[in-house]
């Protein structure tokens, strides 16, 4: 959906923006069946949530209305304007803010401050989306619907610049600007290394399933215990929990501007997979990158590294062997599955660690 010059692609629906409001409802109405407080709605963002939260409201109540502004398009601008002041007479009463959404906290403050020299019973405020990660405000939200990650929303009374309050549901902007690559080749090619350089250059976050592996080897947890046989043979772990893994972490990343996968997808049920769940969040992979390099070059570095690293599947050439048979039977056909979709690129992965990285930035910049 198009606002302006922005695209917005669905992210709650009404049925979930309802519940998170029903939710805020019942919270504050357990705490105020005896008493009738004075809600305080502040526009022009909350007057949707306003209006369903009083209808979802079992008790008797006052509400009121401010007005104050701090943002301007897409970024809170830090200057927040009261433009409407709280007429009713709210001495000795409690009052309970109800904002659509906490961000920095900036409105926040200065709302609190517009009613620190009158005389109130309580204050409390209650938010129907609180974006808790970017919260500085020493304020505590005393009820909130939803946490939110830090992603521009409209609608359901929140708009870009003025445009969206009137949709019933959530739409979140869309990040033009993201990339997802697969980092593709076999074991020693450096992919690790070179994804290091790639994350801090292109600001992406890197996944890669075997140092996720090893984390929880080294944790002994359930998941850990499971792989650890596969790899210490030099085999893949089943796909069921290869997938499941990487779909996890990429959902605690919300607000990533990209991806770099490392060790993932490496059979072409993975690669289906991957596609399958990138597309649940309207994401896609931009470009595969194989860093080619011969096998006996491989194994050279592998053992150096399995002499520092500890890495047992390092140390023993069988080992290694069993790894490179694996990836030319399961991992190698990906490169059909990737050229197929025009997403294949190949790099010369034997040289200078930075010459390697410029090979791959030259790439990528050309996406
Ligand atoms: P790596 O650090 O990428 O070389 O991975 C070390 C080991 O972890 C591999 O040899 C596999 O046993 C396991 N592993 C890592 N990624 C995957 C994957 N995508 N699918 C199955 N097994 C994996």
């Amino acid at each position: 959906m198009q606002l302006h010059d922005k695209n917005f692609i669905p992210y709650l629906s009404e049925a979930d923006v309802l519940a998170a409001v029903q939710k805020v409802a019942d919270a504050v109405a357990a705490d105020y069946q005896n008493e009738t407080p004075i809600f305080v709605g502040v526009l022009n963002g909350s007057f949707m949530f306003v209006a369903d939260f009083l209808k979802a409201y079992p008790h008797p109540c006052e509400v009121s209305f401010v007005k104050m502004s701090s943002y301007q398009g897409l970024t809170s601008t830090g200057i927040v304007e009261t433009l409407l002041d709280v007429s009713e007479d709210i001495e000795g009463k409690s009052v309970i803010i109800l904002e659509d959404i906490v961000d920095t906290g900036r409105t926040l403050k200065e709302l609190i401050h517009m009613f620190s020299d009158i005389n109130i019973k309580e204050f409390k405020i209650a938010t129907l989306f609180y974006k808790s990660e970017i919260y500085t405000g020493e304020y505590t939200i005393d009820y909130f619907g939803m946490k939110i990650p830090d992603k521009f929303i409209v609608g359901y009374g929140l708009d870009y610049k003025e445009l969206g309050r009137n949709l019933r549901a959530v739409y979140q902007l869309n990040q033009p600007h993201m990339i997802n690559l697969v980092l593709f080749g076999k074991p020693g090619a450096g992919k690790g290394t070179q994804a290091e350089f790639l994350k801090e250059k292109y600001n992406l976050k890197h996944i890669s399933t075997g140092d996720l592996f090893r984390y929880n080897m080294s944790n002994d947890t359930e998941l850990g215990k499971l792989a650890k046989s596969y790899i210490d043979r030099g085999d893949l772990v089943p796909d069921e929990v290869t997938i499941k893994m990487l779909q996890d972490d990429v959902e605690k990343n919300p607000d990533a501007s990209g991806f770099i996968f490392d060790g993932f997808p490496r059979t072409t049920a993975q690669a289906e997979a991957l596609d399958a769940f990138l597309s649940t969040k309207n994401m896609k992979i931009n470009a595969t990158i194989a860093l080619e390099a011969n096998d006996e070059v491989l194994i050279q570095r592998l053992l150096e590294r399995g002499k520092v690293s500890g890495r047992t599947d390092d140390q023993d050439e069988d080992k290694i062997r069993n790894r490179f048979k694996e990836y030319n039977q399961k991992t190698a056909p990906l490169k059909d599955f990737y050229e197929a979709q025009g997403k294949f690129h190949s790099v010369n992965g034997i040289g200078a660690i930075d010459e390697i990285t410029q090979r791959l930035a030259k790439v990528i910049e050309e996406l």
